[in-house]
């Protein structure tokens, strides 16, 4: 592993920290109690470039490359999990499909409103009975005449309820092997039929906006089918190694955090005359998480150089997501631990960065759903 971020990356790194912590940190607490999605922020979130970070300058987005992208998601989940994670999913598995499935009518149609954050994009893939088995997606798309039309129910869609455009995996040949008859849709939130279903009540993360979203009787020209037929799964599998950088980030940013507020509460609380950070056992696990952020970061970063460089990445995205995910969990459960009572309350951050921490292991993926992708890459 040769590589470092370079210094227009690190420009990157600096100004997204700078917003995050003087536009985002303000009402973060806030946010994580009300639940709310934070729209009054997409206008600066859109002059800064965070919606369309990696889509090419003819498209209307700022054609960074990846690693900018990993270190962007790093520094808003640094600040605000609910946050980085609605960016990566708009950046990635929302923006992803269109950007290399999509024809040249359909990139210059969507990307630019994406990129601006005129629309805020989805990713409708998951069902009741389609999670870690994406395959057995029940939503239907039928041809009718020049119009599809799409029956079905998609539950978790991160930006759900915020979004103006989702993207849709739907059945449209049943007659073929699970799988292989499915199909990726561009559906407008405006639609006939397209409705909200229940909003998520989370455990973390929880001003990012999870819905179930209804699709009833819901028509869409030809224009809006994505890619070749029966290339959905491929489509969704292929955009997730991506979307896998982007969680992967989203747990370096959100250990980085818990690190710096374990290493100040430490440094700051005293017990039996002195500090608890003087102390080798509290020491011990400060540097155990900064070792686990460090390779997490290593991890993520170098899956983002390989996809920048145009070669395959999907078994060290998967390892990127694997580790920093749950070395997340180890970093906010030892930094919980270092806060004592104090952790396992409102007024330190460390409770909330423990609640986001813990579904990094579940999205996009389950950790042993990465395990069964990094076993296929290494040939078993
Ligand atoms: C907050 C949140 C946001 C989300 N956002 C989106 C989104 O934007 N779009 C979207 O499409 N989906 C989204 N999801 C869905 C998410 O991707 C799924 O929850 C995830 O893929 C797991 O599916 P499941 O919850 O049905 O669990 P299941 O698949 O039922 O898994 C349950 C358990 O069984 C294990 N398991 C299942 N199969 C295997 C196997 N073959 N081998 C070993 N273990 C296995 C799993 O690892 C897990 O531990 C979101 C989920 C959450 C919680």
């Amino acid at each position: 592993m040769d590589f470092a971020p370079s210094k227009e990356q690190e420009m990157v790194r600096n100004a997204v920290r700078a917003f995050a912590e003087d536009v985002i940190g303000p009402s973060v607490a806030e946010r994580d109690e009300t639940e709310v999605y934070p729209s009054e922020l997409v206008e600066q979130m859109a002059d800064l470039d965070l919606f369309g970070l990696t889509t090419p300058l003819e498209y209307g987005g700022a054609g960074s490359d990846t690693v900018s992208y990993a270190i962007a998601i790093e520094e808003l989940s640094r600040v605000d999990a609910s946050v980085g994670v609605s960016l990566a999913v708009h950046n990635s598995v929302a923006t992803y499909p269109i950007l290399y499935h999509g024809d040249e009518e359909q990139k210059h149609k969507w990307l630019p409103q994406l990129s601006s954050g005129e629309r805020i994009g989805a990713f409708c893939l998951s069902e009741a009975q389609a999670g870690s088995d994406a395959a057995g997606v029940e939503t239907t798309g039928v041809k009718d005449g020049d119009e599809w039309i799409i029956n079905g129910s998609k539950l978790w869609a991160t930006n759900g309820g915020c979004a103006g455009m989702y993207i849709v995996i739907a059945v449209t040949d049943k007659s073929l092997k699970k799988g292989k008859g499915l199909s990726a849709f561009i559906v407008e939130r405006e639609r006939e039929g397209v409705s909200l279903g229940m909003k998520e009540k989370k455990l973390g993360i929880r001003s990012s906006d999870t819905y179930e979203i209804v699709y009833d009787e819901v028509r869409v020209p030809e224009e809006n089918f994505l890619g070749a037929p029966g290339k959905g799964l491929a489509i969704s599998l292929g955009t997730l190694d991506g979307g896998r950088i982007g969680i992967g980030a989203q747990a370096v940013g959100i250990a980085q955090a818990a690190l710096e507020e374990s290493v100040a509460y430490a440094n700051e609380r005293e017990q039996f005359g002195r500090p608890i950070g003087t102390l080798q056992p509290i020491q011990w696990k400060l540097a155990d998480m900064a070792t686990d952020v460090a390779a997490s970061r290593l991890l993520v970063y170098q899956a983002a150089n390989l996809k920048d460089k145009g070669v395959p990445f999907t078994k060290e995205a998967a390892i990127a997501k694997l580790f920093s995910s749950e070395a997340a969990i180890r970093v906010v459960h030892n930094g919980l631990q270092i806060h004592g009572g104090f952790g396992y309350t409102k007024d330190y951050p460390i409770e909330r960065l423990y609640r986001d921490a813990r579904v990094t292991t579940i999205y996009e993926g389950t950790s042993e759903v990465q395990r069964l992708v990094i076993a296929r890459q290494i040939g078993l």
